[in-house]
């Protein structure tokens, strides 16, 4: 392999971390390559809006934000390439980066995979993803204007997305396992009073009906009252948690209880010369402003190994 293969760093995934990463290693002249699989922005851009991250008052498109992201670190110099990552090698200093398409030579590697959407796991979901179960409310929103439909989960995901979906239905019923949301204090406030949404508490789905037509309803179990009902809705958006992108990765590697990868407070992984960042990292709080900060710290801190180890990194 010739020498145009070795990076001082690689970067697995464009997110937020990813290209936070990205632009720390390019401005400290590190050759650095940001690998993703998809466009840029990945799950960023599942959502349609951001109202917490500082600076914009007025909150910014998550696709506008991610485009400030991409072209302020490669304006730096950061080289990036859309291929998918098939695996690691980390035995040696100098580890391989195994692609779909090649493979390439790193001193050091970012993990910035983050998530992916889990599945609630009943009867019906995988054969009608696609026909009217969904993953995503800024995709799928708009095909179901004036019709009823069900978001499942309690958390800030399933609470924001329902609150989006009622731009479209005539209603959204928001199915929560519990009897109170794991959502923050102001989107609660923003779901209870809303008209359109119809909470329905204590309560699992256990089917998805539908045909070739897509959803037809599902049926849920009140575990309180015991009982049944089957609720006619056309749509049904699951937003009941994240999966980390660890699929990847060799099983030396080491991950928590969850599957996330664990990092000292230097983003560093259980392998030397490999960090992690944003939301793949076991952590308290998955935010673009926590991913942000992860990118930085991961970037500085390979930046430091680097130095550290030029001999056998040479
Ligand atoms: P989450 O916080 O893990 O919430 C998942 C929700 O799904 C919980 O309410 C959980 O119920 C429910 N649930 C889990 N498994 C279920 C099942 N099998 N059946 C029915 N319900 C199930 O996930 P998230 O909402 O996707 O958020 C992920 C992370 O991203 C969080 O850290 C969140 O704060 C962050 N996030 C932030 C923003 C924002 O700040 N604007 C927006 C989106 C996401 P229980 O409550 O009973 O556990």
């Amino acid at each position: 392999m010739s020498n145009s293969d070795l990076y001082d760093l690689v970067i697995i995934g464009g997110g937020p971390a990813g290209f936070t990463a990205g632009l720390y290693a390019a401005r400290s002249r590190m050759k650095t390559l940001l690998v993703e699989r998809m466009g840029f922005g990945g799950q960023l851009l599942t959502y349609e809006k951001v109202e917490n991250y500082p600076g914009f008052p007025e909150g910014i498109s998550t696709f506008a934000l991610i485009e400030l992201f991409s072209s302020q670190a490669l304006r730096f110099g950061l080289e990036s390439r859309n291929s998918e990552v098939a695996g690691l090698d980390l035995d040696d200093p100098i580890k391989t980066v195994r692609l779909a398409d090649g493979q390439l030579r790193a001193r050091t590697i970012i993990i910035a995979t983050g998530c992916t959407p889990k599945k609630v796991g009943v009867t019906g979901e995988v054969e009608l993803t696609g026909r009217g179960v969904s993953y995503c409310a800024v995709c799928d929103g708009p095909f179901f204007r004036d019709q009823e439909v069900a978001v499942i989960g309690g958390g800030d995901t399933a609470v924001e997305e329902a609150i989006y979906l009622t731009r479209f239905a005539a209603k959204v019923y928001l199915i929560h396992r519990r009897d109170s949301l794991r959502a923050v204090r102001v989107l609660q406030e923003q779901v209870l009073r809303n008209d359109k949404i119809q909470m329905v508490w204590n309560s699992v789905v256990t089917e998805i009906h539908g045909g070739p037509q897509g959803v037809e309803a599902l049926t849920m179990h009140n575990r309180v009252s015991g009982g049944t009902e089957r609720l006619p809705v056309s749509g049904i958006f699951v937003f009941v948690g994240m999966n980390p992108n660890t699929g990847f990765l060799p099983s030396n590697l080491k991950l928590d209880a969850a599957g996330f990868l664990v990092t000292d407070q230097d983003m560093a992984c259980s392998i030397p010369g490999v960090f992690a960042a944003g939301d793949v990292r076991s952590k308290s709080l998955r935010q673009i402003a926590t991913a942000v900060g992860d990118g930085a710290t991961a970037a500085y801190n390979a930046e430091r190994y680097l130095e550290a180890h030029r001999g056998e990194l040479a």
